[in-house]
């Protein structure tokens, strides 16, 4: 069963205007990421950093990077003209939470001005711990920590390197602190009463046969939901992965991966792997629809 099928009360209030989190919601409710974080303190074996995060969006479109002022103006703008917008979430270029002050910046200008907004967050969650306090003072209720693996060694596979407490780290030792701090990131933000979605990118030979460990690890740390994307390997769209003839699995592929998580796996099946400046309903980018103001600052 999916988990936006959750029966408690309290819970289906928060998410039912969440597209993300819900999947009666999202045929109702449009949500919009603002492309406000510019920088990333990890590599991942599939980015290309020439583009959006992989984290929430495909790989492949670049989004122009606003400042949180634009930001808000472009909310205000596609407010008025998508009425069933909801959420707003920041989901890249780069990471989130990494130099984080224009993510926080954007959520506090958009507090202001639209107090019933759903906030939402994605981050690979290296720099979650230090971010759990303010994300709870603005009201930022749902947060998506992509975690790959549990095992460092699996890992270093993934994620070559880590830019942590002013420097460098790679391979294993790497991987190490980046899981330690997913796991810290992950426990704070559930402590501090937010709900956690965590997206595992597929790996086919690298990390399909793990992800089972990694679900009942987020589950037992009190993730709400696992969502399980196909790794989108392309040449075209310029991922090392795609260069090293890594390839993305197969539908079918991802169909086994997921139902081998079994029953209770939480897992959300409605993800549509959305651009980082997407507008509208899941699986539709209506920005073309809208109209939207130039963006003449690009930072
Ligand atoms: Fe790219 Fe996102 Fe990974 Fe950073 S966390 S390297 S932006 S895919
Ligand atoms: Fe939030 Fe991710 Fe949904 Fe965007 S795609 S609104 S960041 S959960």
């Amino acid at each position: 069963r999916e988990a936006g099928g959750a029966t408690d009360a309290a819970v289906w209030e928060r998410i039912k205007d969440h597209p993300c989190y819900s999947e009666d919601a999202h045929h109702d409710f449009a949500r919009m990421h603002v492309a406000v974080a510019p920088v990333c303190n990890i590599q991942c074996h599939y980015c290309n950093r020439k583009h959006d995060c992989a984290n929430e969006s495909r790989p492949g479109v670049t989004s122009a990077r606003l400042t949180p002022e634009q930001a808000v103006r472009r909310v205000l703008t596609v407010a008025a003209q998508v009425p069933q917008l909801s959420v707003v979430g920041v989901a890249g270029p780069g990471d989130a939470l990494y130099d984080a002050e224009r993510t926080l910046r954007t959520f506090e200008l958009l507090r202001a001005e639209m107090p019933d907004l759903t906030l939402c967050v994605s981050t690979n969650g290296l720099a979650l711990p230090d971010r759990v306090a303010a994300l709870k003072a603005l009201d930022v209720d749902h947060v998506t920590v992509t975690i790959n693996f549990m095992d460092p060694e699996i890992g270093a596979a993934i994620h070559p390197w880590i830019f942590h407490d002013h420097r460098r780290w790679t391979g294993r030792e790497a991987a190490r602190i980046l899981h330690e701090r997913q796991m810290e990131g992950l426990e704070a933000a559930v402590a501090a009463g937010m709900l956690v979605k965590v997206n595992s990118v597929l790996i086919p030979g690298i990390n399909d046969a793990h992800l089972i460990e990694v679900n009942q690890a987020v589950r037992a740390k009190g993730a709400f939901l696992h969502n399980v994307m196909p790794l989108i390997s392309d040449p075209a769209h310029g991922t090392h992965f795609g260069l090293t003839g890594q390839r993305g699995p197969t539908p079918a592929e991802v169909h086994r991966a997921r139902e081998a998580l079994g029953e209770d796996a939480r897992l959300m099946r409605h993800c549509r792997q959305c651009r980082a400046d997407a507008v509208g309903m899941l699986g539709e980018d209506r920005c073309q629809d809208v109209t939207l103001d130039p963006v003449d600052d690009v930072a």
